[in-house]
């Protein structure tokens, strides 16, 4: 029987955070215990979830949310942290095994950092911290000893299929897209469409951000630069293709021509658990997969003119150095000013490539310049007009 871990969640009353409890759950405390549970400021849920899984520490960055749970933990056991000090903190504590970086955005940065820094393994699902500092943060976890485990399913597919062979038998990998609601359409249809259209996914149910970036193809534009950081992978030996069923998570090409594939219906508990329990498997939540009703599983092309996202991911992938910084914080601001309706659907990209083309290149950067072109990639967003 393996030994009881101790994990952190950063970002646990969202998505993944939510099914990250849930596999704790089901769990029922034989392998894993929820120690540490972080949110930026939904202070209600958080209580619930430390009503419920009883952790040493909650932590809550948005300092005004923190005073409202004032004296409602008082005699529970569980401790209040505020502030993004309190998750730095949090994470490094020497009881902690595992943390799951969940948090949305660049925002999950710093204690990814902290966590990889301090040696512990993480369950990476903020593949923004994999698009702006790939390199430095893998090789902090080699120099730390940490394990960095893949939580974005199809990252967790290709990490699944690569135990069929050696890395220097890998010819490719294949992230397998769902298209997002919005496959098939052209352009001219694209030109209008609302928040609320982008934010109905067909297949995954997700938090606002990355739903956006589903539609847009962004998502798979920064899923392609998380397997290169991730796997240690040559910029040409990464591909997309549509697959809407989302039943196959990614396949990787072997040099002998063998593809092998991961299978499983599109439920996030399953790559949160296997991050959390490797090498070992056990028994999951989520759904099987049936086969006795019959499936069609398609393939097709990415229709590259009309999502231009991933080609811009492809050219940040080959660039590398500050490159991808600035394509995720442009990101993240243009996806914000989408929602808020400021700007329109297409031009996503459109800010995307002004913030790219107009920032300040450097082949190799350090964390600090890291954030510096983080920050004037936002500011450049938050001014630019269609
Ligand atoms: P979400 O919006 O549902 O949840 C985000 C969580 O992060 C919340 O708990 C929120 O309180 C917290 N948070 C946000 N900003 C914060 C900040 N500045 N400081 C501290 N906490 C903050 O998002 P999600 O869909 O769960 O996605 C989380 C991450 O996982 C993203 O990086 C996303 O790309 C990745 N991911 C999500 C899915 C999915 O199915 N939802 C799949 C693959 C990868
Ligand atoms: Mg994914």
């Amino acid at each position: 029987m393996a030994d009881l871990q101790n994990v952190v969640i950063l970002g646990s009353t969202g998505s993944i955070g939510r099914s990250a409890l849930s596999v704790l759950e089901h769990d029922c405390g034989r392998r894993l215990r929820a120690v540490g549970l972080a949110a930026r400021s939904s202070w209600r849920e958080l209580i619930d979830q430390a009503r419920t899984h009883r952790p040493r520490w909650v932590a809550l960055t948005d300092p005004d949310s923190a005073s409202l749970v004032d004296g409602q933990l008082r005699g529970t056991g569980t401790e209040l942290l505020s502030g993004r000090d309190g998750l730095v903190r949090m994470v490094q504590e020497p009881e902690v095994d595992k943390v799951v970086s969940a948090i949305v955005g660049a925002a999950g940065l710093e204690s990814t950092w902290a966590a990889l820094e301090a040696g512990k393994a993480v369950a990476l699902a903020n593949k923004e911290t994999l698009v702006v500092g790939g390199p430095l943060i893998t090789a902090l976890a080699r120099e730390r000893n940490a394990p960095l485990l893949p939580v974005d399913s199809e990252h967790s597919a290709i990490f699944q299929c690569l135990r069929s062979g050696e890395p220097r038998e890998v010819r490719r990998v294949i992230l397998t897209s769902s298209g997002g609601p919005f496959r098939g359409k052209t352009r001219r249809e694209l030109e209008g469409v609302t928040p609320e259209q982008a934010l109905r996914h067909p297949t995954w149910q997700m938090g606002p951000k990355i739903t956006i970036d589903s539609a847009t193809l962004m998502n798979k534009a920064l899923e392609v630069i998380e397997a290169r950081w991730l796997f240690d992978l040559g910029p040409e030996q990464i591909e997309v293709v549509v697959h809407p069923e989302s039943v196959v998570h990614s396949m990787v090409e072997f040099v002998d021509g063998s593809v092998i594939a991961q299978l499983s219906p599109p439920d996030m508990r399953l790559p949160i658990q296997y991050a959390l329990t490797y090498p070992d498997r056990v028994d999951c939540p989520s759904p099987r997969l049936d086969l006795s009703r019959g499936w069609d599983l398609h393939f097709e092309p990415p229709d590259r003119e009309t999502f231009p996202c991933l080609e811009l991911g492809f050219e940040v992938m080959r660039r590398g150095g500050t490159a991808g910084a600035a394509l995720n914080a442009a990101n993240e601001a243009a996806v914000k000013r989408f929602l808020d309706r400021e700007i329109a659907f297409l031009d996503i990209p459109r800010a995307c490539r002004a913030a790219l083309d107009h920032h300040e290149y450097d082949p190799r950067p350090s964390l600090s310049t890291l954030g510096a072109v983080d920050a004037r990639a936002r500011q450049e967003v938050a001014r630019w007009v269609p």
